[in-house]
């Protein structure tokens, strides 16, 4: 089953969900940041709510969400985008990628404990114009909470999210979650409604254990609720790095730093830091590039 994440709505309540499931995607970014089980729950959760926001994007638009914090596991970030028109590209990373943890208290991943007291910034980034950032401070550390309580107090949305990921130290058993909110102009009724069938709703790692898809995610939240479809994109890994994006870190070094490395190294690896790609340079193509700003 691949990757996908599914916008559904339900006109006769005024409530709207997307569902993600996307377990090839974080297994991906475990892999490449070699990320502790620990690590992979936390980053999993918040590239998961990435790819929930993202399912709204529009052209050449992305969504990134930042926690900065001071937990283990040193701040957090994952974004998301569309490649094209029927796929949400994703990406994330620990600050820490090896954070460790005892389970907490209900037998689960200390993704509070790991992230610890901070904040939670959302961007979104358009084709033209400023982008919009709300900031928010951090209301639980769990990141499903976090992401909710940003949706009511720094856009006014009342909201329910709900993210899960199982995974050991093999790999990435299930991961994803459930964004539903109110719909424009519902009314105190539809916030009910909302707020009775997010607190019924079985844990999603559950659900997604049984087999259920992105829509079989929405459908357990809403139930008996006729069900219109909005949209459904194909999920998967992609980086937004490129040789002339590291070039242009290299170049801001600057020329002393350059010419030291090209001394001292035959050829200098630097590696992005969202996807652990290696690009390579050898000493005279970083003499040229401290050329360039000299
Ligand atoms: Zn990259």
């Amino acid at each position: 089953m691949p990757d996908r994440v599914s916008s559904l709505y339900a006109p006769s309540a005024g409530i709207a969900a997307v569902g993600a499931v996307v377990p090839d995607l974080v297994g991906v970014i475990r892999d490449r940041h070699d990320l502790s089980p620990l690590a992979t729950a936390a980053v999993g959760r918040l590239v998961a709510g990435a790819v929930l926001f993202g399912a709204s994007l529009k052209g050449k638009e992305r969504i990134s969400i930042q926690i900065a914090a001071d937990g283990p596991i040193e701040g957090l970030f994952a974004d998301a985008w569309l490649l094209d028109e029927n796929t949400v590209g994703a990406r994330g990373y620990a600050r820490n990628p090896h954070v460790d943890l005892p389970l907490n208290a209900r037998g689960k991943f200390d993704v509070a404990g790991a992230v610890g007291s901070g904040s939670l910034q959302i961007t979104k980034t358009y084709e033209a114009g400023k982008p919009y950032m709300g900031i928010v401070a951090l209301h639980s550390g769990e990141i499903a909470e976090d992401l909710a309580a940003y949706l009511v107090r720094s856009e006014q949305i009342p909201s329910a999210v709900a993210l899960g990921v199982l995974a050991n130290p093999e790999g990435v058993i299930a991961a994803g979650g459930i964004l539903a909110e109110v719909l424009p102009g519902a009314d105190e009724r539809a916030v009910l409604e909302l707020e009775r069938r997010a607190q019924s709703l079985r844990p999603v790692t559950q659900l997604m254990s049984e087999g259920a898809d992105s829509d079989g995610l929405v459908r357990a939240l809403a139930g008996d609720l006729e069900l219109r479809e909005h949209r459904r994109l194909a999920v998967r890994f992609a980086c937004l790095c490129s040789r002339e994006k590291v070039e242009a870190a290299l170049v801001g070094l600057g020329v002393d730093d350059l010419r030291q490395m090209a001394r001292e190294n035959d050829t200098t690896q630097a590696s992005c830091e969202y996807c652990k790609r290696d690009y390579t340079f050898n000493a005279d193509e970083l003499l040229a590039l401290g050329k360039s700003v000299s």
